[in-house]
């Protein structure tokens, strides 16, 4: 048996440079007491073929059979993919070699006889030629391995612990958040159980870019990979340490011992939240203007305040997950929109972008809102309901029929976060319901809409039912009056029907007071 060290596991280089950032020195943990784990070897044979092979040691309990699944989705990412489709090649073997039978029973399922071996080899191949932040690509100067289409795993069975081993190209280097495994070859990871195997996707290449830092303790790594030519990756990571220092302070708290930013340069789009990682699709237009880079910081400043809101605070039916059935929420527009209002506040509140992109966005966002009809067919509620039927944001949405629940969400932020400010004469803030309900419901529990309700309330002390009733479960207008006239903003040309009509500004006129209030929201 190998032991184990919790030191981050992205290659050697980041592990000796985060000791020499002063980072705690490694320790040695036993491998924990508990299910003998799923050992899984990774090979890519021939990176042009867009495939890995992976050869898996699954223990069997002594049982005549043993029943394995792929998911059918990954969390965060509300929609039904049927990863089993991609999966080739399945056979199976005993220790010794011999042939043993596999049915493949159902679309994800295969039952394997194992002829009461302890443990059975089972081997298949899974084409990896997709893009998006939720699927697998080999390529020929970079992998990424997201887990849910990757790994096979025992039906039923969520606490056993997996390791991984990557049989890379040589000079190849690996990233992940994963656990690495101590006198084992070097890309070899530890998952703690299959939602950890699921949580934790990997990156490699011939070319990853290591930067680290730590905030609070707590260690960090920026790791570029695919065409990252022309990319600054010393100052991007300067600078998410800015926002992760800033998301600290917001929280009071960082809640792990490493976090790692794994930022693919390549076509395709979109990021995705993990516990201790995010896995994020950026491009040229991160670095080809000013603005884009601060958009480019809004969108990893989301995916990050997600290992807070969402990853650890969260709806009560996100977690624990049925891989095989995706569960629905009518909460989605606190774990999207209020992550997107909180993302793009943190880089205004490190510095990073002056006080006017936050209006902007927020002014791209109402406008996005108010102008198509959607809003007045659809509830936000209904929406996040509604996340496995129809697109939420972008070119793909039914704009005349459903409103999205990132836009609208972001908009009920901006205007709660108002409301509880003004009851509260500025004393209090939306930051303080987000840091009170993380309290109370991001352990082993999650919320229900109206425990995050009365958080609120109570926070503002009034009672905010009513508000949360008809901004969540009617198609009612959005009032915009009370935070205009607290912030002293106004829309910049009410006479208009364009995205203009929908431009906030800073009014001529506006009083001390409310220019203090409009202060007061971008201050650190
Ligand atoms: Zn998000």
């Amino acid at each position: 048996m190998p032991s184990f060290i919790s030191r981050i596991a992205v290659g050697l280089s980041l592990a000796s440079s985060a000791c020499a950032a002063g980072a705690p020195g490694h320790s040695s943990v036993a491998r924990p007491a508990g299910p003998e784990p799923v050992d899984y070897t990774v090979a890519f044979p021939d990176l042009s073929a867009h495939s890995a092979t992976i050869t898996a040691r699954f223990p069997t309990s002594g049982k005549p059979t043993v029943d394995l699944m792929m998911a059918v989705w990954s969390p965060g990412y509300y929609k039904v993919e049927n990863y089993a489709d991609r999966v080739h090649d399945v056979a199976a073997r005993s220790p010794s070699g011999a042939p043993l039978n596999v049915v493949h029973d159902a679309r994800n399922h295969w039952r394997i006889s194992t002829g009461g071996a302890a443990g059975v080899m089972v081997s298949y191949r899974v084409t990896a030629d997709q893009r998006s932040v939720t699927t697998d690509w080999v390529g020929d100067s970079l992998i990424v391995l997201n887990g849910a289409p990757t790994f096979m795993a025992i039906s039923n069975d969520a606490h056993r612990p997996a390791i991984v081993h990557l049989e890379l190209p040589r000079g190849w280097r690996s990233a992940t958040s994963l656990d690495t495994v101590r006198d084992a070859p070097s890309d070899s990871y530890r998952a703690a159980d299959y939602d950890d195997a699921v949580d934790s996707p990997i990156i490699a290449g011939d070319n990853l870019r290591i930067d680290s830092f730590v905030v609070g303790g707590s260690r960090h790594a920026v790791v570029d990979a695919g065409s990252i030519d022309g990319w600054d990756s010393a100052r991007a990571a300067r600078d998410i340490a800015r926002f992760v220092a800033e998301d600290r302070r917001f929280w009071g708290t960082l809640p792990y011992d490493h976090y790692v930013f794994l930022n693919v340069f390549r076509r395709g789009g979109g990021g995705l939240e993990h516990r201790n990682s995010t896995l994020l699709t950026s491009s040229a237009a991160a670095y080809s203007t000013p603005a884009g880079y601060v958009r480019w910081l809004d969108f990893v400043s989301h995916e990050y305040f997600h290992a807070m809101n969402v990853k650890r605070l969260r709806p009560v039916e996100l977690g624990p997950f049925d891989y095989e059935a995706g569960p629905k929420t009518p909460s989605l527009w606190i774990s999207e929109g209020l992550t997107t209002y909180y993302g793009d506040l943190m880089v205004v509140r490190s510095g990073l972008a002056p006080d006017s992109a936050f209006l902007s966005a927020m002014s791209a966002l109402i406008g996005q809102l108010q102008m198509p009809p959607g809003r007045l067919v659809q509830t936000l509620s209904a929406s996040s309901l509604d996340a496995w039927n129809s697109e939420n944001s972008g070119v793909g949405m039914d704009q005349a029929n459903t409103v999205s629940y990132y836009t609208k969400g972001t908009v009920a932020g901006f205007l709660l976060d108002a409301r509880i400010r003004r009851l509260t004469g500025d004393r209090r803030s939306l930051d303080d319901v987000m840091r009170a309900a993380y309290a109370l419901y991001s352990g082993a529990r999650g919320f229900t809409p109206e425990q995050f309700q009365a958080v609120a309330s109570r926070i503002a002390g009034s009672d905010l039912s009513a508000w949360f009733h008809r901004v969540l479960d009617t198609v009612d207008e959005l009032d915009y009056s009370e935070a205009l006239a607290w912030y002293g903003l106004r829309f910049a040309d009410a006479s208009t029907d364009g995205a203009r009509r929908w431009r906030l500004e800073i009014r001529s006129d506006a009083t001390p007071a409310q220019r203090a209030h409009l202060a007061a929201l971008f201050a650190p």
